[in-house]
């Protein structure tokens, strides 16, 4: 993927602030961050999202994952972390290679998590067989 950025991250064509990497993974500081030590694990390769990602570098970046996010908590004494995948633009994706969130949180930090929906239209026993049918 030629004009991918994380691509290039990956590929060190541009500058990052690197935290660790290995042979399928690396983690880099986000450049806008939500807050001090938010960290992004990427696969070397290019996936679009948790939903393309093969299982040998689904299994990477998830140890990966873990591997920073217990770095991170005790680097910037964090008191919680959000650890998250944005997939497609509707959810807020903004980058299409895939890329794990590591987001540290403070007691007080003033960030809203997610807001529950108020009015539940469906029925859930529907949605659970619609589901298991796709699995
Ligand atoms: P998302 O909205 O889940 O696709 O997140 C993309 C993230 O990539 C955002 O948090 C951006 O701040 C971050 N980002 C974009 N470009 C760079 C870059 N060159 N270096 C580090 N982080 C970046
Ligand atoms: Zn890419």
């Amino acid at each position: 993927m030629n004009d991918c950025i994380f691509c290039k991250i990956a590929n060190k064509e541009i500058p990052s602030l690197i935290v660790y990497e290995d042979t399928k993974t690396m983690a880099f500081l986000d450049i806008s961050p939500i807050n001090k030590g938010h960290v992004l694990v990427i696969p070397k390769k290019h996936f679009v999202n948790l939903l393309d990602v093969d299982k040998e570098y689904l299994n990477a970046v998830m140890q990966t994952s873990q591997k920073v996010t217990k770095a991170v908590k005790e680097a910037v004494n964090a008191d919680g972390l959000n650890v998250s995948i944005n997939n497609f633009k509707e959810a807020g994706q903004a980058v299409f290679h895939l890329h794990v969130h590591i987001i540290p949180r403070f007691k007080n930090d003033g960030l809203k998590t997610w807001e529950r929906s108020k009015e539940k239209n469906w029925d859930d026993n529907e949605v659970v067989k619609e589901i298991k049918s796709k699995l």
